[in-house]
């Protein structure tokens, strides 16, 4: 499996200029608006740290008049009364529109948070693809009926909550936000969107597609801002039914902390550590595609990224050098070189956070096999190489953590149920991947593992239709296919009698 090393790529491209865009200002009621106490922030490309634009810095005010604004949409506009079908249609429109406007999408994405820019065309395709499913499955929404001898019809309706208020992070923004804003709308509902302050570029476009798609004013708005000014009060708002929010765990406790005393549902999907386990009788050549493709793309910062990889000692030795072998080889560089495979991480911080991870691995021992540095060939920016770290154990924080960085950790297991103690000593239960070529051995390590999705010999590959999210610290709540509508929907019964049936009298006196 060795291959020679790849040639490093020239160090960062200057094809994105200095404020490139205008300023990212909030959308609200149909309307770009800056910010009513005017103040704004600016965003950087991570490859390079130019800075990128300006955004609209939103505070409780600017909150206050976006959520007004879903609000009447929600109570007062044409959205959640028209017909399944028509929504559907505007669905279609902005499906199209996003398409329309890809290379857009993509240049901004591209140099807002460093994503290669091959993985993300395919995001964009998945944005696209959120609206275009959804439209597809709102009219078939159905509820159910139950009769009741001759006496009663029961039956449910499904109607629309009221206004989404949706807080999301930079990793992939704009693949992230569509997967919730979709079955949001689908459902009738109005959304007030709050982007992750490292990355407003792609939100602002969402905002004109939604314009040029004619969705009514109101029903989608967009406040730019930090998480303390503009996420906390969002997330408190009176105003707002739904909190939708993916991020870190430690945000998202604070989140429905102060969305419960207005009783708002939330739906929250949150951080993982998700393990690959690999047992001796697994096919050790796609085990290892798998491992690294789980780890590296999406530079590392990737959710249901694999992070730590659990393999079966009798093949440890060969599939952990063969993965840090390819991690030496993974090209690092420009996020617009379609020859790369690792971009830079999203901000200076998270670059040495992530690096201090690293170090601590050493510090308690661990063997760094591949990686771990900046690449020398690439001094500014906040790039680091594809990391592998082995011989770590249970203990370390390298695999308690979440990193959210290119950097994989790799430790041995002597037999089944060590494989599933390890899978499951983390706080977290998002993913899991599981190797074997023993299919019950399969199935039982799936079910045995506290996580809310499992792939058994495959990579991360997703049909929309099936349930996402994650147990334990990695989130509440499932969506994805009809799933969403139980959160972005009420249920209300209907009984109806039939025919007469009998009524306890009261109130008719003494029958003496
Ligand atoms: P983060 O928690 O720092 O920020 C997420 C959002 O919350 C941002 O918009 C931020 O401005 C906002 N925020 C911050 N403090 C807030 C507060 N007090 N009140 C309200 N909002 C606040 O997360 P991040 O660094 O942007 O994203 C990375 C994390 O997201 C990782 O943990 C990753 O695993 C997780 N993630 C999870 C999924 C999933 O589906 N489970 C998907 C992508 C990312």
């Amino acid at each position: 499996m060795t291959q020679p090393h790849a040639e490093p790529l020239a160090a960062t491209a200057p094809a994105v200029e200095a404020n490139r865009f205008p300023l990212q200002q909030h959308y609200i009621d149909g309307a770009f608006r800056p910010s009513v106490a005017g103040g704004t922030f600016t965003t950087a490309n991570p490859a390079n740290g130019v800075v990128l634009a300006e955004a609209s810095d939103g505070r409780a005010e600017d909150v206050d008049a976006a959520v007004a604004a879903a609000r009447r949409a929600f109570d007062e506009g044409p959205w959640p009364r028209l017909s399944a079908e028509k929504r559907a249609a505007v669905l279609r429109r902005i499906a199209e529109l996003i398409r329309v406007h890809a290379d857009e999408f993509v240049e901004r994405e591209v140099c807002d948070i460093g994503m290669p820019i091959a993985q993300m065309k395919r995001l964009a395709g998945r944005a696209a693809m959120n609206f275009e499913y959804y439209a597809g499955v709102v009219p078939e929404l159905h509820g159910r009926a139950f009769q009741v001898g001759d006496e009663f019809l029961n039956y449910t309706i499904r109607k629309p909550v009221g206004v989404a208020g949706m807080i999301m992070p930079w990793n992939a923004p704009l693949m992230l936000s569509t997967w919730r804003i979709a079955p949001a709308l689908a459902a009738g509902n109005t959304v007030v969107l709050k982007p992750a302050e490292w990355s407003p570029l792609t939100a602002t476009l969402l905002a004109e597609v939604m314009a040029e798609a004619e969705l009514p004013d109101g029903v989608f708005n967009v406040v730019q801002g930090f998480g303390e000014t503009a996420g906390a009060p969002l997330s408190a708002h009176p105003g707002v039914d739904l909190l939708c929010f993916t991020g870190e765990t430690s945000t998202g406790k604070l989140v429905i902390a102060a969305g419960a005393p207005t009783l708002k549902r939330s739906s929250v999907e949150l951080g993982g550590k998700s393990p690959v386990v690999v047992f001796d009788d697994a096919d050790p050549e796609l085990a290892v595609d798998a491992a690294v493709a789980q780890i590296f793309t999406m530079n590392g910062q990737r959710c249901t990224a694999g992070s730590r990889l659990l393999v079966q000692r009798g093949l440890y030795d060969q599939v952990v050098e063969a993965v840090a072998e390819r991690a030496r080889n993974i090209r690092v560089g420009d996020p617009f070189d379609t020859r790369t495979e690792l971009g830079p991480l999203i901000g200076p911080e998270h670059h040495e956070r992530v690096l201090g991870y690293v170090q601590s691995a050493r510090d308690e021992g661990a063997r760094v096999l591949a990686g771990g540095n900046r690449p020398e060939s690439l001094p500014d920016g906040c790039f680091l190489e594809a990391t592998v770290i082995a011989d770590v154990n249970e203990h370390m924080k390298v695999f308690q953590e979440e990193i959210f960085g290119p950097v994989l950790v790799a430790m041995p297991f002597d037999d089944e149920a060590d494989a599933v103690r390890l899978a499951n000593a983390t706080p977290y239960g998002l993913a899991a991947y599981v190797w074997t070529n023993d299919i019950q051995r399969g199935h039982r390590v799936a079910h045995a593992i506290d996580t809310g999705m499992c792939w058994i010999n495959s990579q991360n590959v997703r049909d929309l239709r099936t349930p996402f999210g994650g147990v334990k610290a990695s989130g509440i709540g499932r969506e994805g296919g009809d799933y969403a509508f139980d959160f972005y929907c009420e249920l209300e019964i209907v009984h109806v009698a039939l025919g007469t049936h009998r009524i306890p009298r009261l109130g008719l006196g003494d029958p003496d």
